[in-house]
């Protein structure tokens, strides 16, 4: 059984960098609107994740590294309805397979914080803590115990660099959040909370005259465009982040689609970088198909992909770029 779990872990946690997108994600789930990341040698040894966010209980934070341990869907039917990032109560449980975890935690309204401590999949500490608000959830020597997996990993600059990406992305779909974010030691990022544009021109350094923003909107989508001047060529290349609800994807198929009526739409002036961002209603996409939760399906594909085209001919022919 100690190996199945270990086994399992395996393919949601690859590397640091998926630890930290589960950590974060779990943070939003939290309602944080400030967050604190921490990496040590590339995530390998340490990664810590601070927020503000509504906290856990003593009890819950006694289950939460348990399998299937989630409070975020009490029915079936929640299933549909998906508001929050996390629903299968996994990343934890298979974080706490693999690493030495530490969570401290004050339940907004709470009076006492606790924190708990995790080894490799087993429960070594319960006790009083301190800490002034919302949660700590600290990741040690990941891996430790399965020097194969570990073996696979890059070099902690390459990995550091993967995480990086990662924070980038994930704070692209929540501009309005707070993020800093330390690398052995050194603040290497920091974001006050305010617009996607002034955002991505932090993050991608491209100077916000050569990006152009667009809405579309036909209900029950919502298509947001955020695109760079194709004659402009930038460091970042062609890179385009794919949101939906809210969502950091690497869809392959959404992806191809995408291209394809980029090349459709803009001719021969090559590919923007940006962000594509979709919102529809929660029943009209699964993102239970990938156990990192990193693909969609769509209930109704063929209307998405014809609202993108839209989108994309009238964000094209109101810039004429
Ligand atoms: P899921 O997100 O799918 O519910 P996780 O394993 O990621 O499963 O987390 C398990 C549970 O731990 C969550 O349902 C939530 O109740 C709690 N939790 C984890 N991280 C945090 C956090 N930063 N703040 C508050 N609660 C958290
Ligand atoms: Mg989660």
């Amino acid at each position: 059984e100690e190996i199945r779990g270990k086994i399992a872990a395996g393919e949601v946690i690859e590397r640091p960098a998926s630890v930290i997108k589960e950590l974060l994600e779990n943070s939003l789930d939290a309602g944080a609107k400030k967050i604190r990341i921490e990496l040590h040698k590339g995530g390998l040894e340490r990664i810590a994740v601070y927020d503000n966010g509504e906290g856990l209980s003593p009890e819950d934070l006694r289950l939460c590294f348990l399998p299937f341990a989630t409070s975020k869907i009490k029915d079936l039917s929640d299933l549909f309805s998906l508001t929050t990032y996390g629903f299968r109560g996994e990343a934890l449980s298979s974080i706490a397979q693999v690493s030495r975890l530490r969570i401290v935690s004050l339940q907004k309204g709470a009076s006492l914080s606790y924190e708990v401590i995790v080894e490799f999949g087993k429960e070594l500490d319960f006790k009083p803590s301190r800490i002034k608000e919302g949660t700590l959830v600290e990741v040690s020597d990941l891996f430790k115990n399965l020097p194969a997996r570990r073996a696979f990993l890059k070099t902690p600059t390459r990995e550091t660099a993967k995480n990086l990406e990662i924070i980038k992305a994930l704070m692209l779909t929540h501009p309005e959040i707070e993020f800093q974010v330390f690398v052995d030691d050194k603040e290497t990022l920091s974001w006050q909370g305010g617009d996607l544009k002034t955002l991505l021109e932090n993050l991608l350094e491209i100077p916000q005259e050569f990006m152009h923003l667009s809405e579309f909107i036909e209900p029950p989508y919502q298509v947001t465009l955020l695109l760079t001047d194709t004659r402009k060529t930038f460091s970042h290349g062609r890179f385009l982040y794919f949101i939906v609800n809210n969502r950091l994807l690497q869809d392959n198929k959404l992806t191809k689609v995408f291209y394809s009526l980029l090349k459709k739409v803009y001719g021969n002036l090559g590919f923007p970088a940006g962000i594509l961002q979709l919102s529809l209603p929660p029943h009209l996409v699964d993102f239970n198909v990938h156990p990192a939760k990193w693909e969609v399906r769509f209930k109704r594909e063929g209307d998405v992909y014809q609202v993108l085209e839209r989108a994309l001919e009238r964000h094209f022919q109101a810039k004429r770029i």
